[in-house]
């Protein structure tokens, strides 16, 4: 019969723990693996050494409060043992048991290879257990007679059942076994869960955990949630007793963790509410469309008109920048949809009402294709506008700077560069930010904080810190659509406007996949597209490791191309060419001097050549979903039937697989975003760039979408009626990292 630790009985109070979790975090940093014996020192209380230190703090735990939620991924189960007879015969079920026995022998064999082999015995029966890496210390310690305890999986070798490379402890005669599971937690490299277990236990002994949540609510509004106290919910994740529903803990649906989840949505909806609030609350220059402006004359100017789509999102952003609080809108449009002109129609109006804009793009390629559109368009009608990017001579770059700062540019296109310290705005009005998802949310923020006459913001400072009295109306744009769930919680302080139709006269681009093998074929079938005067886009393979061999590839896919091609014109564009050749090559392959274009993924967002119908993307499987949406974007832009034909290597892993034959079988930007978020999940969807550090740690925005609707209401009324437990409960969660929220 296995051995069962005596069962206690949870704590019945709300007192701080007692000293029994730091008792045991002591207790098993000495039986964590030898090999990574990196615990601190053993009095209890002493300081963490401070690597130790600047490794917990990477991992985000700097505070108490930021350990004790720190929770754990899995547990061992420590609290009982088996006989050495019952171990052996549950060999080969696949799951740990823990034993206990006297080394009867130990020795270093060398054949096959050397390793250490020790038998231990109890009275039921013996057990092998067999290390093949090992240093000198672990043998010693487990000489003969030396009883351990040892904790893995049994297999039936070929010598009988074995432990390979079990966790072993050599322990004293009576040694009690943990009443409790042992937490496994997400660690880094160079910090043991020893450790871990150590630092944790500590913080939780000493944090007090008052409940934020006000009776009232829990009563009323939350109680059919039946939420569980934190504290209780903290400790039994930590430290469950043996009878807990393990399987409840792992997949997180335990009521310890619905609670704790249930808190961390509360959080992020705090912290978007009252950035939204603090948004409402700051003044932005309002500047109510004039009839008979810029505006209009741009829009009788414009060679078409405007789909029903541009025209709904137009009116929304025209409302907003009349109003006296900043706008902050995200304007989502497919590839191809017409955002460039509706932010020019908001530029237009900012420009109306005596106001400068600014338009920022991710790539120097885009924002030079900004400027010049917008140009076309704009400068015949008397607007000064400005291009400011990173590869500018020094001499243009103060001249560009010097007409923003005196407020002679009406408008601004350009890289980051637009947000640099060294610029600065006489009159922003207007900032929008093109492709939004391309950036840091620092750089967003930083943006924001370009108001007139305000202390500015430099990419890299807080934020925070001196906030403008006025800021200018924002309008981000992104062909990244965003589902519900996520808009909810991650862009609550965001408008939302949708462009959902295309402009007339688009066929849909068809899509093909082509094994590898088909090269010639391919090459063929360029050669006749650009008989027939159209262009092409060949897009070479995104080789992650070097960014020198992606180069190369680069070049060497363009030479191939040129010799089997001798009678097209071939160009070549990549990030390393010097800003004036890539506008030089941008400009022959826009004045269809070049019939083909070979490129990395530079011209993935935004380029808008419409004569071009082509699309050749090689080592396809490569690429993520939206990036091979947004390179399929650049054809199909004209009148002409468009074709983009995913070249692949075989053979495919399954979700490379499933990425390809999505592409072929939809165009549809929001599909393609659904299934990507299928296949990924939403933490990698947004990516970190996206959310800066708001990502959700715990709640899972598919399992747990039944818990933002509650939050949600949950944060306006703690804001409204109980400010102080909102406020405590944020910076229980938060800390110092809430402003990212706001981006
Ligand atoms: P995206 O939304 O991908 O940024 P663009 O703004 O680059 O799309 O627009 C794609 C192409 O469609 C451009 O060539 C643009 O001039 C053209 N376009 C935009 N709106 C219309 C419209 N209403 N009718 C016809 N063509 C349009
Ligand atoms: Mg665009």
């Amino acid at each position: 019969m296995p051995v069962t630790a005596s069962e206690r009985t949870p704590e019945p109070d709300a007192q701080p723990p007692s000293a029994k979790p730091a008792a045991k975090a002591a207790k098993s940093a000495k039986s964590g693996a030898p090999a990574k014996a990196d615990a601190p020192a053993k009095s209890g209380k002493a300081a963490a050494p401070s690597s130790a230190m600047a490794k917990l703090a990477k991992l985000g735990l700097k505070r108490d409060v930021d350990l004790v939620l720190h929770l754990p991924m899995r547990y061992e189960d420590e609290t009982t043992l088996l006989p050495i007879r019952e171990a052996v015969h549950r060999a080969g079920l696949g799951f740990a048991v823990q034993v206990e026995g006297e080394v009867v022998s130990s020795e270093v064999t060398l054949r096959p290879r050397r390793q250490l082999v020790v038998r231990i015995a109890d009275d039921s029966g013996e057990l092998t257990l067999r290390f093949l890496n090992f240093y000198g210390s672990q043998a010693r310690q487990m000489a003969e007679g030396v009883r351990l305890r040892v904790r893995g999986e049994v297999r039936g070798g070929f010598f009988g059942a074995e432990m390979i490379h079990p966790v072993v402890r050599p322990v004293g005669p009576d040694e009690p076994l943990p009443d409790r599971l042992t937490p496994v937690y997400p660690a880094t490299a160079g910090i043991s869960q020893a450790y871990l277990r150590k630092a944790i236990g500590g913080a939780l002994q000493r944090t007090p955990l008052p409940e934020t949540l006000p009776r009232p609510l829990l009563d009323g509004p939350l109680a059919p949630l039946k939420l569980q106290p934190l504290a209780e919910s903290l400790r039994l994740l930590h430290a469950p007793p043996p009878q807990v529903d393990e399987a409840a803990l792992i997949d997180r649906s335990h009521p310890a963790w619905v609670r704790i989840k249930f808190d961390e949505l509360l959080a992020q909806q705090l912290s978007l509410k009252r950035a939204q609030a603090a948004r409402r609350a700051r003044n932005a220059p309002p500047m109510p469309r004039r009839a008979g402006g810029l505006l209009d004359r741009f829009l009788a100017a414009l060679p078409f008109a405007l789909t029903g789509a541009q025209q709904r999102v137009v009116k929304e952003i025209a409302a907003d920048m009349g109003a006296p609080h900043p706008m902050h809108r995200l304007l989502q449009g497919d590839v191809g949809s017409g955002k460039t002109i509706v932010a020019a129609l908001a530029a237009c109006q900012a420009i109306d009402a005596g106001y400068q804009a600014a338009l920022m793009a991710p790539t120097e390629i885009l924002a030079e294709q900004h400027y010049r559109k917008l140009s076309g368009w704009l400068a015949p009608l008397g607007v000064e506008v400005v291009w400011l990017a990173g590869s500018l001579k020094r001499t243009e770059k103060r001249e560009a700077v010097a007409r923003v700062e005196s407020g002679q540019a009406q408008l601004a296109i350009g890289t980051h560069a637009l947000i640099q310290d060294t610029v600065r705005f006489a009159k922003l009005g207007l900032s929008v930010v093109d492709e939004q998802h391309r950036f840091g949310v620092a750089q967003r923020l930083a943006l924001r904080g370009k108001a007139d006459g305000a202390e500015q913001d430099g990419a890299g400072s807080a934020p925070h810190a001196d906030e403008p009295a006025t800021v200018p109306h924002q309008l981000m744009m992104s062909a990244t659509p965003i589902p519900r769930t996520l808009a909810m919680t991650y862009y609550a302080d965001l408008d939302v406007s949708v462009i959902d139709e295309l402009p007339p006269g688009r066929s849909p681009v068809v899509t093909r996949l082509v094994n590898d093998a088909r090269r010639d074929e391919v090459i063929e079938r360029v050669h006749h597209a650009a008989a027939q005067g159209r262009q092409v886009y060949w897009v070479c393979p995104l080789i992650e490791e070097s960014e020198a061999l992606q180069l190369q590839t680069a070049q060497e896919t363009y030479e191939t191309l040129a010799a089997a091609l001798p009678d097209l014109e071939v160009g070549l564009v990549h990030g390393r060419l010097p800003p004036a050749e890539k506008a030089a090559v941008m400009d022959a392959f826009s004045a269809n001097r070049l019939q083909v274009l070979v490129a990395t993924t530079v011209i993935e967002v935004g380029v808008d050549v419409p004569n071009a119908s082509l699309m050749v993307i090689e080592h396809a499987e490569r690429f993520g979903l939206a990036q091979l949406h947004q390179l399929r974007g650049r054809v199909g832009r004209g009148s002409a039937e468009s074709v983009c034909l995913l070249m692949y290597q075989a053979p495919l892993s399954p979700t490379a697989k499933q990425r390809l034959a999505t592409m072929r079988e939809t165009t549809d930007g929001f599909e393609i975003a659904r299934r990507d978020l299928q296949i990924r999940g939403p933490g990698e969807f947004l990516g970190a760039r996206q959310s800066g550090e708001a990502m959700l740690r715990f709640a899972d925005l598919e399992t747990d979408a039944w818990l933002v609707e509650p939050a949600q209401q949950a944060a306006e009324l703690l804001l409204s009626r109980y400010p102080e437990a909102a406020q405590a409960h944020l910076s229980r969660w938060l800390g110092g990292r809430e402003h990212y929220l706001k981006a």
